[in-house]
């Protein structure tokens, strides 16, 4: 991972958001407010943005990212939206929901930022400087909240700067966030599900929706990696085989730097064993080693360092073996 040139911090002044959005088309990070909390935003579709992201928060695991939108239209371009997804957008868009909807077939947004998933969070903040960013980047924007990994999530520029600086490009200070707690996310896969609690009341997506949503275990809001959630319905068919020295017969190969030979078709992560890069490719690349039908997929070691944890953490899950349904 490249060390980052020094944090920068604007005021919300006019030309901060043109200023954010340079910085993004760059592939930058950078903190800006939302109505909820801070969020550390990165081009949703740029996978080595992305990984930097991750990598930034020191996460260890590849948690699914909300992409945010400016508006209504510009959601339905990355999701499908039913009827009860529509009634809620309209109802509270822009504001503190957040929908999580089946991934729209041209949708740009990187594997990395939905965590390979083949659903994805999309919100609409109501937040005039988000906004407006949103608006002058012209793309969705991944932006979990502005903290280290485990800490509590930033609600000023300052939080901001405590946790992240040195490790992102630009922070935009726009004052306290008014909620100053996350957003409510509301899954409209088939029935209405809460997965988080948050800054939108529970009675009133009920009001909206004419029934009671229900309620995810907490365990599947925790850790939506967990099993049940991603690893039954989206690890890889073919059996993984990790710290791979060489390769048998029939399989195909995830190399990771000099790729070891002999394998019916290869797709390296990195030449350069670059963990960002690594991290922008590793969903797609499983994905179509999948499709190949071979017998195994062979998987290089991949240093546990940095981004290599998650990397690792995701390969273990594909590689765990599959109770039947
Ligand atoms: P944060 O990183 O604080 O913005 O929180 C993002 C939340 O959204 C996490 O709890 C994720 O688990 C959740 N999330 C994002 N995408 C999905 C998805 N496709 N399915 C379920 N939960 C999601
Ligand atoms: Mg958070």
């Amino acid at each position: 991972m490249q060390v980052l040139s020094k944090t920068r911090l604007i005021k919300a002044v006019p030309g901060a958001a043109h200023a954010a959005a340079e910085c993004l088309e760059r592939g930058g990070l950078v903190a800006l407010p939302t109505e909820t909390v801070y969020g550390l935003g990165a081009d949703a579709t740029n996978g080595q943005a992305v990984a930097r992201l991750y990598d930034a928060k020191g996460r260890p695991a590849f948690n699914p990212l909300i992409a945010h939108v400016p508006d209504i239209d510009a959601a339905r371009q990355i999701a499908v939206f039913n009827a009860d997804a529509e009634a809620l957008a309209a109802a509270f868009w822009p504001g503190p929901l957040t929908l999580v909807l089946p991934r729209a077939t041209a949708c740009p947004v990187s594997e990395l930022a939905t965590a390979g998933l083949d659903t994805i969070a999309v919100r609409v903040p109501d937040h005039a400087l988000a906004r407006a960013i949103l608006r002058a980047f012209g793309k969705p924007i991944v932006a979990p909240s502005a903290n280290i990994s485990g800490h509590v999530s930033a609600t000023t520029a300052a939080h901001v700067a405590t946790d992240l600086d040195g490790r992102i490009d630009l922070i935009v200070d726009g004052g306290p966030t008014p909620l100053g707690i996350e957003s409510t996310i509301v899954a409209c896969l088939d029935e209405p599900t809460i997965l988080r609690p948050g800054g939108l009341a529970r009675a009133d997506i009920a009001a909206t929706l004419g029934r009671e949503p229900a309620q995810a275990s907490e365990t599947a809001e925790q850790s939506p990696l967990a099993p049940g959630m991603l690893e039954s319905h989206y690890a890889p068919r073919t059996r993984l085989r990790l710290d791979a020295k060489s390769v048998e017969p029939d399989e195909v190969l995830l190399a990771f730097g000099t790729p070891l030979t002999g394998a019916k078709a290869t797709l390296n992560l990195s030449e350069d064993s670059d963990l960002a890069e690594a991290a922008a490719n590793l969903f797609g690349y499983l994905r179509q080693l999948d499709a190949i039908g071979a017998a195994g997929i062979a998987v290089m070691p991949i240093p546990h360092e940095g981004l290599g944890e998650a990397i690792n953490d995701r390969l273990r899950r594909a590689a765990a073996p599959k109770t039947l349904p």
